[in-house]
C-alpha cells in the first residue's frame, strides 16, 4: 500500500466530499454506525415528509385523493417512474414504479418467456438470489415444462463471481431468455450488461436484469445497452422504506406488446375507467402494472428520490467507490493478519457498492460489531456485508467501524456470541 491511512486521511476525506451535506437529511443513529444500506435504506427527512402529505391527502381529499392534491395518486406510478429514468439510464416512458421485485419478474417473465419450437429454456446463474430462481421455476412450470431441464444456471468458476465468457457460452440455440443480476448480492460484482445484452441480441434472445443492489448505487445505460427489461426494489439504496413499491423497465421496443399479467392498472389511462371486458393496456411501461397502487408504500420514495436527482448519480458512484477502497485498504492496513478474505472484485468497473468479505467466524463477529455499534449485514454462512453508503456514510464512519473490528479480532470478543445466523440475517 502506497502510504499509511490515517484518522486525519479520513477527515480530509470528509472535508473535501461534496455530497457531505446530504448526511443531515437524514435520520441517523448517533450511537450506530449503519453500513446495512443495501439491505434497508435509512429514513430520510424528505421521505418522511411525503409519506406525511399523502396521509394527508388522504385525511383531506378521501377518494378525490386519486385526482387532487399534490401527488394525485392515480398519476404516481408514472410519474414516479420518469424520476426513477434518469437511474436507470431510460425514458420516462420506459419505467414504472410497480409490484415489488419478485412479482414484477413474475410479470415480465411471463410477458417475455414464450417457450417455441426448440427454444424452450432460461438461462440465470447460480449466485442468483433465490427468490428470483424460484421465480423462474415457477414461471417455467407455468408453461408445463420441467424447469430441471429447462432452467440453466450458469457455473461459477470461483463461488463468488461470473465469468461473462461462460454466460456467452452458455446463451445456446435453445434459450428463449436471460435473466442475470446487475451486481451480484454477495460478491458485489458488477456484470457486464452492455456486452452480454449486445451478445444475446446476436442469439436472438430476449435478455433482462435485476437491479435490486445496482439502482441509487451506480449508473445504467438500459435504452442505450438496449436492455430488453429490467426490474428492481426501491428499499435499498433508493431509501424508499421497508416494503416500498418497486419498478421495472420495459425498452420502448416491445411498447403494445401485451402484459403476461393483466388487470385493470394495465390499462391506458383514458379507457380504464370505461370498464370494459377487453384490455386496451397502456402504450408504454404502465401495461405492466397490475391493480391499484399501494400509495402509502410509495409515498417515501416521492421525496428520496429528490435527494438522488440532487445529488447526481454520477457523484454517488464516485463517492462510494473512494468508500469501498478505503475501507478495503484500511482493512488490509489495520488488521491484515485477521484473515479476511474479500470476494469482491477489485476494479473499479466491476466492484459495485459494497464490500464482501469472508471468516469463519463472520457470524458471530457480526454480533460482535453489532453489540459495539457498527450495523453490518450476515450472509450464511461465513460473509459478511459492509455498505458504506454514499448520501449518508462518512470516511469518518469507515475510519471508527475498522477500529472497533479490529477491536473485536485483536481482544477474540467475538467469542463470546454464538456462531450461528438469527432469524433475519
Ligand atoms: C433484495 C432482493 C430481492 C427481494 O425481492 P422482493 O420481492 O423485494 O422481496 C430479490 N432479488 C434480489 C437480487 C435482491 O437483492
Amino acid at each position: 500500500m502506497a502510504e499509511q491511512l490515517t484518522y486525519t486521511s479520513a477527515i480530509e476525506l470528509d472535508k473535501k466530499d461534496s455530497l457531505a451535506p446530504f448526511r443531515n437529511e437524514f435520520y441517523l443513529n448517533n450511537s450506530n454506525i449503519y453500513l446495512d444500506g443495501n439491505s434497508l435504506g435509512l429514513l430520510s427527512k424528505r421521505a418522511e415528509k411525503t409519506l406525511l402529505t399523502l396521509l394527508e391527502s388522504w385525511k383531506t381529499f378521501g377518494i378525490d385523493g386519486w385526482t387532487e392534491g399534490d401527488h394525485p395518486w392515480f398519476y404516481l406510478s408514472e410519474s414516479l417512474g420518469e424520476q426513477i429514468a434518469p437511474l436507470v439510464g431510460a425514458k420516462a416512458e420506459e419505467v414504472i414504479v410497480t409490484g415489488s421485485t419478485t412479482t414484477n419478474l413474475h410479470q415480465l417473465v411471463a410477458t417475455f418467456y414464450n417457450p417455441s419450437e426448440g427454444r424452450t429454456k432460461i438461462l440465470a446463474d447460480e449466485l442468483n438470489f433465490p427468490s428470483d430462481i424460484y421465480a423462474l421455476q415457477s414461471q417455467i412450470k407455468q408453461k408445463g415444462l420441467d424447469f430441471h431441464e429447462h432452467l440453466i444456471e450458469v457455473k461459477s468458476r470461483d463461488g463468488h463471481t461470473l465469468d461473462e465468457k461462460d454466460i456467452i457460452a452458455a446463451m445456446t440455440e435453445d434459450i428463449a431468455l436471460i435473466l442475470l443480476p446487475s451486481i451480484l448480492y454477495r460478491s458485489g460484482q458488477i456484470v457486464d450488461m452492455k456486452r452480454l445484452t449486445q451478445e444475446a441480441h446476436k442469439r436472438n434472445i430476449i435478455i433482462g436484469f435485476d437491479l435490486c443492489h445496482s439502482i441509487g448505487s451506480i449508473p445504467h445505460e438500459l435504452s442505450e445497452w438496449g436492455v430488453d427489461f429490467a426490474f428492481w426494489c426501491n428499499y435499498k439504496h433508493l431509501n424508499g422504506g421497508p416494503g416500498a413499491v418497486g419498478g421495472l423497465y420495459v425498452n420502448e421496443k416491445h411498447f403494445g406488446i401485451s402484459p403476461g399479467l393483466a388487470g385493470w392498472f394495465s390499462s391506458s389511462k383514458e379507457k380504464q375507467f370505461d370498464m370494459e371486458h377487453i384490455l386496451s393496456p397502456a402504450h408504454d411501461a404502465g401495461a405492466f402494472q397490475i391493480g391499484t397502487p399501494h400509495v402509502l408504500s410509495v409515498a417515501p420514495l416521492i421525496g428520496s428520490l429528490e435527494l438522488f436527482s440532487e445529488a447526481g448519480i454520477e457523484n454517488i458512484r464516485n463517492k462510494s467507490l473512494q468508500l469501498t477502497r478505503f475501507m478495503k485498504d484500511l482493512i488490509e492496513q489495520e488488521i491484515g493478519d485477521a484473515h479476511f478474505i474479500f470476494r469482491n472484485p477489485d476494479e473499479d468497473h466491476r466492484r459495485g457498492g459494497h464490500l464482501y468479505i469472508e471468516h469463519p467466524e463472520a457470524a458471530r463477529i457480526c454480533k460482535a460489531l453489532k453489540d459495539k455499534g457498527v450495523i453490518p449485514d450476515f450472509r450464511s454462512p461465513n460473509g459478511i456485508r459492509l455498505a458504506p453508503v454514499a448520501l449518508y456514510n462518512s470516511f469518518e464512519d469507515v475510519w471508527n467501524s475498522v477500529q472497533i473490528l479490529k477491536e473485536i479480532m485483536e481482544n477474540q470478543t467475538y467469542k463470546n456470541y454464538e456462531n450461528k445466523r438469527g432469524v433475519i440475517a
